[in-house]
């Protein structure tokens, strides 16, 4: 394929504070890929707007007159930044032969773009970005994401570390990411598994050029256990090896209570007893609330439920109708 259509998925979300300077290095950077024809000139930007309450919608729609490469999707509410990827990729999927993924803050490298494409070209059919310097994020964030992804390796889910949701993928692989139903979404532990050729480019994460981050503390530990939990019945396993090390433990207390029976003085266990009871009835909680979280995760799979609402495509409306001869 000598000139691929490319699409590239923006998900925003409350971001225009960053639209203008965003809007403008992808422009500039997918209209140089035209000019040089490393692309089809029918390649575009696609903003989807994750039910954003400031001017993010007014201001993708005045991009969209003002230049043709420029489109907009635009969400009934806010589904999520994974939703807004997966409606991004579905709907770019049908008219492109690549489609990449970037966030709107600049914070991934869009300078990696070309040279994405020119991996697709040469037959990756997924590339991967991976940040490979974190010193622009916080320490804390440095520290939580090591101990995520540690923790993930560790029970055996497969994940690139550190390579989060800027990637190019085929149309094919975006055929094969569709056929994953599930609602609770968690794109970068499923592309491992479409097994398809995959390369990895590798950059330096910026801070976000303005605005504020869009996953709060709260936000980003529900994504964590989202991941564990979409991809691992490790948690379960671990109750079951809990539970046989406190069997253990109070097997070994029996005895002590056995030999103390036998001594006669038995009025004085009233500490053990308290502190077994408590520890006891803090490990079943544990673990109920962790199959809890497990029943909660089929309870919303088998609703069914759609995973956004689109209220406005104005990218599929502008593509080119399919001629029937
Ligand atoms: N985002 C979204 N919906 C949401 C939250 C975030 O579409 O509910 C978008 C956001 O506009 C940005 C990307 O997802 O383009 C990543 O968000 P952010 O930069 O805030 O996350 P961080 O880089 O801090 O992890
Ligand atoms: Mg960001």
């Amino acid at each position: 394929m000598k000139q691929p259509r490319l699409t590239i998925v923006v998900p925003c979300y409350n971001e225009e504070a960053v639209l203008p300077e965003s809007s403008q290095v992808l422009g500039a950077i997918l209209n140089k890929m035209i000019t040089n024809k490393q692309v089809n000139p029918a390649s575009r930007i696609l903003f989807v707007d994750d039910g954003s309450h400031d001017q993010t919608w007014s201001l993708i729609q005045q991009y969209e007159q003002t230049e043709p490469i420029f489109s907009g999707l635009k969400f009934s509410r806010n589904f999520g930044h994974q939703n807004a990827l997966m409606a991004g990729m579905k709907v770019a999927g049908k008219y492109s032969d690549a489609v990449i993924t970037i966030d709107a803050d600049l914070q991934d490298d869009p300078k990696l773009i070309p040279e994405m494409v020119t991996r697709f070209t040469a037959g990756s059919e997924i590339v991967l970005g991976v940040r490979n310097d974190r010193s622009t994020d916080s320490r804390f964030k440095r520290f939580t994401a090591e101990t995520f992804y540690g923790l993930m390796q560790k029970i055996g889910v497969q994940l690139v570390p550190d390579h989060a949701d800027f990637r190019l993928l085929s149309q094919r692989a975006v055929d094969a990411l569709m056929e994953y139903q599930e609602t609770n979404l968690f794109l970068r532990g499923i592309i491992p598994q479409l097994g398809l050729p995959t390369t990895k480019l590798y950059y330096r994460r910026q801070p976000r050029f303005a605005g504020e981050s869009k996953y709060p503390f709260k936000k980003m530990v529900a994504f964590a256990l989202d991941g564990i939990t979409s991809f691992s019945i490790a948690p379960i396993k671990a109750i079951m090896s809990l539970g046989v090390i406190v069997i253990g433990i109070s097997l070994l207390m029996m005895i002590y209570a056995v030999a103390r029976f036998f001594t006669g003085n038995v009025i004085n266990g009233w500490t053990s007893l308290m502190t077994s009871l408590w520890f006891l009835g803090g490990i079943q909680l544990i673990g109920i609330s962790i199959i809890g979280e497990y029943i909660g995760k089929i309870f919303a799979e088998v609703k069914h439920r759609p995973r956004y609402i689109i209220e406005e495509d104005d990218y599929s409306a502008r593509q080119q109708p399919v001629l029937i001869v």
